[in-house]
């Protein structure tokens, strides 16, 4: 389970791989809300529902450190610029 939260800054390679699943497209968001998003995200080994809640984002992807799935979540929800 990887987790991140809005601020965390990311790697310069997680931050392309999260731009790359945004740009084709492989980022659904499932619901939006002031406390709470979830986003599908179709990575590169397996699909994962990224959940938001509050400040805190986690990804059932088995990275350990902040993955590109919960980056690109929370771009395409608004919470963060690209
Ligand atoms: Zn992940």
């Amino acid at each position: 389970m990887a987790s991140v939260t809005r601020t965390h800054r990311p790697s310069a390679r997680v931050h392309a791989k999260a731009l790359r699943i945004l740009a084709a497209g492989r980022a659904e968001v499932i619901d939006r809300q002031p406390h709470r998003d979830a986003v599908r995200i179709e990575g590169d080994h397996g699909t994962y529902v990224v959940v938001r809640e509050g400040p805190q984002v986690t990804c059932p992807c088995p990275a350990i450190r902040p993955c590109s799935h919960a980056l690109a979540a929370l771009i395409a929800t608004g919470r963060r610029r690209p």
